[in-house]
């Protein structure tokens, strides 16, 4: 039974029971109209309906500004990775082209010319890695762009004896200059690490001021848990199966003026003379907002999932009050944190203290001896406490600590990691 299980899946990852329950209900009858919400067309006004809703409440959660759009895409969190290069790479030849046509004029060779000297020099897009998704996303990069293009500003493993678990200070990150004729066409980061567990404690200073390069970050596994800054990023992107809803969807807040009539991306003709590649229709931000999400079919069940759930914090904390769940999560996650710290004879958490994540919770117990982790899961099994076991490729325990996850939830793990460490 639901009520006789607490579920840490990192993703999928559990929902609320209210919101699952009206989603079975819906499934076969939207609306008393005889026919389910799978089977409504994606351009009715019911199905725009949802979209609004589900656009207003994100929008009061995260307090998003006018000057920002939201997205809702099939891309999941995998298919932003390519996105936010394609999109973000083509304004920034545009740009170059706009300029040396400035001084060329009408000689269409030559601005090729230049602008492939200038490409071939200039193109840069800067990643910091903190972990296997935005490694993931720096390896997309590379294949799309070509490694040369591709500014490994920072690899934690190297300060980290190769492994995944800290943030070095920015003074040692290699960002590509932000100079007069330009700097990197995006800076990427991945906000929280779901597999390694680290979490940016904030948002870096050398990303902020004036003349600030267009920051991409991906929120897929802390989106909704904690207060954003919208207007420090150029792109927030998440999957939507961890703490939003089902899987299906990626939401996508993006700068007006990265879309047109404020920016213009570069011809398809222009990309292949430059041996750059053409982006998939469906992933390109302007077509996608230019028909409020629906240029090809959207699922529209799992926006309304995620307008549910939304709605229901909107109505939990009032509108622009993340923080009262932003609270919750942190709350969670201390107790828990703390009861490992407690016993570092049994317990080991994975990355450094400063970094920790809210979000998902990785640690080893007896150093990481594969017996008695399997004993640690199986007892956490037998109360109910499923989902724990970490990440195929790191191994260990993780406890992901999504805001589907109750006080409750949290205190029974607490409980068990007790119980454990005390006859252990
Ligand atoms: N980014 C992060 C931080 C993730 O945790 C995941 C999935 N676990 C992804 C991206 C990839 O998302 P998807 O599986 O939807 O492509």
């Amino acid at each position: 039974n639901r009520s006789d299980v607490h579920y840490f899946g990192a993703g999928p990852a559990p929902l609320p029971t209210a919101v699952l329950e009206r989603a079975s209900q819906v499934l076969l009858n939207y609306k008393d109209k005889g026919i389910g919400l799978c089977e409504i067309s994606h351009r009715s006004p019911d199905a725009n309906e949802i979209l609004a809703d589900a656009k207003n409440a994100l929008t009061n959660l995260l307090d998003i500004p006018d000057d920002y759009e939201i997205l809702f895409l099939q891309s999941g969190g995998s298919g932003e990775f390519s996105a936010t290069v394609y999109n973000l790479v083509s304004i920034w030849v545009e740009k170059k082209r706009a300029k040396i046509a400035e001084e060329v004029g009408d000689d269409k060779a030559e601005v090729v010319r230049r602008l492939r000297k200038v490409v071939d020099e200039e193109l840069k897009l800067d990643y910091l890695v903190t972990g296997s998704w935005s490694l993931k996303a720096s390896q997309e990069a590379a294949r799309l762009v070509g490694a040369q293009h591709v500014n490994v500003a920072l690899d934690a493993r190297k300060a980290n004896s190769g492994k995944f678990g800290v943030i070095p200070p920015e003074a040692q990150w290699n960002l590509t200059p932000q100079t007069s004729g330009g700097g990197p066409a995006l800076v990427y980061f991945c906000d929280n690490e779901t597999v390694d567990g680290v979490e940016f404690p904030a948002f870096p200073q050398s990303l902020e001021g004036d003349d600030a390069p267009l920051v991409c970050a991906d929120m897929s596994s802390n989106f909704i848990s904690r207060k954003v800054d919208v207007r420090k990023y150029a792109v927030i992107f998440g999957g939507a199966q961890k703490n939003i809803g089902n899987t299906g969807i990626a939401i996508v807040i993006v700068r007006k003026s990265l879309l047109p009539p404020h920016s213009t991306p570069a011809s398809p003709d222009l990309l292949r003379e430059l041996n750059l590649s053409v982006g998939p229709i469906v992933l390109d931000y302007p077509t996608i907002a230019k028909n409020n999400s629906l240029y090809n079919t959207l699922p529209i069940f799992d926006v309304w999932v995620a307008g549910q759930v939304m709605a229901g914090l909107v109505n939990t904390y009032g509108a622009k009050r993340i923080g009262g769940q932003e609270e919750i999560s942190d709350g969670k996650a201390r107790m828990i944190y703390e009861t490992l710290d407690k016993y570092p004879n049994v317990y080991r958490v994975v990355p450094d203290k400063a970094v920790r994540s809210r979000m998902n919770i990785c640690f080893r117990v007896h150093g990481g001896d594969a017996e008695k982790e399997k004993d640690f899961l199986a007892g956490a099994e037998k109360k109910g406490l499923l989902g724990l076991k970490g990440h195929r490729s790191v191994g260990g325990i993780r406890a992901s600590n999504y805001n589907a996850v109750t006080l409750e939830g949290a205190k029974t793990l607490v409980a068990h990691l007790e119980e454990y460490a005390q006859s252990s």
